[in-house]
């Protein structure tokens, strides 16, 4: 099959598995089973048959309304399946056909759930980071970045944000950080390995503090609201997953660089 062909297959793969994400950033957070029951509305609770079910499809052809009762469907479902099939196919460009980007899909279909839940809720539900965690350490040992690296990262990278929780709370004597970050970086660092999951913080901690600078700036000063760090970490772990390793080897050239004309 050429290129183009298993591409296409990729990006409806990932509308279908963006429409059984959709049910677990709705059910998660509220402890319910993913499985059963099926669909339903969540105005009139009719279930949705399956022509009703198709991604984005059906968002179009229903006009974004519930064919019983009319109550309008939120573009949120169709915006995460058009989300994930482009991430999905944004994966497989990067990395072609081979083993890890399996791995890769299910890291980047676990970062969309967390990056919505987190945004919504203010949650990282155990249920997505401890299985994570689990299933990072269980695909590296045959793959990228290997088994050491992966529980050096797991262990790495909730370390190292444990260490800021409780430095943060010792400082201002109050909680800043949630062990759900903690767990959700230890799932990065498993799938990723340690220097992704640093860069995974810096990013992530950047985009925060200018995101939290820009709405400083509209709201006022004293705009005490706390930023979901889940969803921002969501963000630049597929960044870094798909764009880390370039970044690092440039890093370190640039750094390189700048030392050696500090010591010549
Ligand atoms: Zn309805």
């Amino acid at each position: 099959m050429s290129d183009s062909g298993v591409g296409l297959l990729v990006a409806l793969l990932g509308l279908a598995v963006g429409s059984f994400l959709n049910v677990c950033i709705h059910r998660l957070p509220r402890g319910a089973s993913v499985i059963a029951p099926g669909s339903r509305c969540p105005d009139c609770r009719q279930p949705i048959r399956w022509f009703d079910n198709v991604p984005v499809a059906s968002y179009v052809v229903l006009r974004a309304r519930c064919r019983a009762c009319r109550a309008p469907i939120s573009p949120a479902y169709p915006l995460v399946e058009v989300t994930t099939a482009a991430l999905f196919l944004v994966q497989f460009q990067v990395l072609g056909l081979q083993p890890l980007l399996v791995a890769r899909l299910l890291f980047t279909a676990a970062m969309i759930v967390l990056f919505v839940v987190d945004l919504r809720h203010h949650v990282l539900p155990n249920v997505v980071t401890l299985p994570g965690i689990a299933v990072g350490l269980t695909c590296s040992v045959g793959l990228e970045p290997g088994w050491f690296d992966a529980w050096l990262g797991a262990a790495g990278g909730g370390g190292l944000l444990l260490g800021i929780a409780k430095a943060y709370a010792a400082v201002r004597g109050r909680e800043g950080l949630g062990l759900g970050d903690v767990k959700m970086l230890a799932m990065i660092g498993a799938f990723l390995g340690l220097p992704l999951a640093c860069v995974t913080l810096a990013w992530a901690s950047l985009l925060g503090a200018a995101i939290g600078i820009g709405m400083m700036r509209i709201a006022g000063v004293g705009w005490q609201h706390p930023l979901p760090l889940g969803s921002f970490l969501a963000l630049a772990a597929v960044a870094a997953s798909l764009a880390g390793e370039p970044f690092l080897d440039w890093y370190s050239v640039a750094t390189g660089g700048l030392l050696h004309r500090f010591l010549g």
